[in-house]
């Protein structure tokens, strides 16, 4: 049997489906032209014909991810003393001071600073030893050992004690930049006055006592209260208010 379809009734079907179809053409315009924007933005964003693609950094095993950077030993708390010797062909950049002594520039603010600050409490004291080279370390011990022989030692004796006071070549912070050996400007300042503000003071400058009585079983070196070395501030806090020594807080005591 036929379904009898009113003519008025087609008509208005056929509207409908023109009505859909033209919607429908419309939606897929709009959808290919978000597309084509997306695509021409992601790859010309500043609208430059120049722009390239950037390298892509991720796939490059060889470079290190930033955390295990990090394991390295910074430059300020590189260790060196008997046990550790200077690394060959470690550079140093120097800052000269106005004495003509050099200190590593990297420690050069903190170290102006640190005797601006003394100045503003009364204390004067002066960088009386800074950088030294290698052959410098090596004469300091040739006239240390001259001296002992001159006393009636013997070479061997002589060496023996001249290395409790000079640190052999090649394990001298001097030669790093990273030390300098401070003293009393003596028309100004007595020397006890100096290491006692130094002693109490120098870790905020980032510096620390590098040998202190107490520790010469572990740094290998008689009391010294001239030479501070710099390790940076966040270390040297720590250093001072735990009383412990570099080696101590590098968990490296060496013997
Ligand atoms: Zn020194």
């Amino acid at each position: 049997m036929l379904i009898d379809i009113n003519p008025a009734d087609n008509q208005d079907v056929k509207n409908r489906f023109r009505r859909i179809s033209t919607f429908l053409f419309l939606c897929g315009c709009l959808a290919m032209a978000v597309t084509a924007f997306g695509l021409i933005k992601d790859k010309n964003p500043l609208g430059n014909k120049e722009w390239q693609m950037p390298p892509i950094y991720a796939i490059n095993t060889n470079i290190p991810a930033p955390n295990t950077r990090s394991e390295e030993t910074p430059w300020n708390l590189i260790l060196v003393n008997k046990w550790n010797t200077i690394p060959d062909n470690y550079e140093v950049e120097l800052m000269e001071l106005t004495n003509g002594q050099s200190v590593d520039k990297r420690i050069y603010p903190e170290l102006q600073e640190m005797f601006d600050a003394a100045r503003s409490e009364n204390i004067y004291p002066i960088a009386v030893s800074g950088y030294r080279t290698e052959m410098k370390q090596k004469s300091l011990m040739k006239e240390k050992i001259a001296e002992y022989k001159a006393k009636g030692h013997s070479q061997e004796e002589a060496r023996t004690k001249a290395e409790e006071w000079v640190a052999v070549p090649g394990t001298s912070e001097h030669q790093i930049g990273l030390s300098v050996d401070i003293n009393a400007d003596k028309m100004k300042s007595t020397g006890n006055d100096v290491y006692e503000w130094l002693r109490k003071n120098s870790y905020k400058f980032g510096f620390i006592l590098r040998y202190p009585a107490d520790k010469t079983d572990i740094t290998g070196v008689i009391h010294e209260p001239w030479h501070y070395r710099y390790v940076g501030k966040e270390a040297a806090a720590e250093i001072y208010k735990r009383g412990i020594c570099l080696e101590e807080y590098l968990n490296k005591t060496n013997q």
